[in-house]
């Protein structure tokens, strides 16, 4: 038996990326949330810091699909995201840095605004509420990454967050 918290917090990832909320995780997600943080931050699509958000996130769609998408039907059902993704991706946490990296690396890029390789706190939590989560939970979120407290987000800091939302114990 699986426990009721698990069961809320792997309900809360799928819905991080069903971006569109329409019952599985395909293309269109990545697509969705690549728009929406370009939006958030004025970033032209057809610009080389919104060329690279598109890119990343058709990588990190590739790489979730090869690792969840069991029927190969180009869509992640829920039960393929609990027993392809979060199982596979809880034991070999690099190997989720590792396709996340270009899309998240990208994303921080566009909310760097000073181009120091790292965004403000207030500009991380820009970013996730662009994808979806509530102003409190993304300030909570954006604050919580800051792991040396200097005020910004980098690139590890990113990763290390990211991996470790997957690597929550049952
Ligand atoms: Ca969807
Ligand atoms: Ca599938
Ligand atoms: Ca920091």
């Amino acid at each position: 038996m699986v426990s009721s918290e698990y069961e809320r917090r792997i309900a809360a990832r799928f819905a991080t990326f069903d971006q569109d909320g329409n019952g599985y995780i395909d293309r269109a997600d990545f697509s969705v949330a690549a728009k929406a943080v370009l939006a958030e931050f004025g970033t032209a699509a057809r610009s080389d810091k919104g060329q690279s958000v598109y890119i990343g996130a058709e990588a990190f769609w590739q790489g979730m699909a090869g690792i969840a998408d069991r029927d190969g039907d180009q869509r992640i059902t829920r039960e393929e995201f609990v027993n392809g993704a979060v199982k596979r991706l809880r034991d070999n946490p690099d190997r989720f840095a590792e396709i996340a990296r270009p899309f998240l690396h990208a994303a921080l890029a566009v909310a760097d605004a000073d181009g120091d390789g790292r965004a403000t706190v207030e500009d991380t939590a820009r970013v996730l509420k662009a994808l979806g989560a509530t102003e409190e939970a993304a300030r909570t979120a954006a604050a919580a990454l800051d792991t040396d407290a200097d005020g910004k987000i980098g690139e590890p800091e990113i990763l290390t967050a990211f991996a470790r939302y997957f690597t929550v114990p049952e």
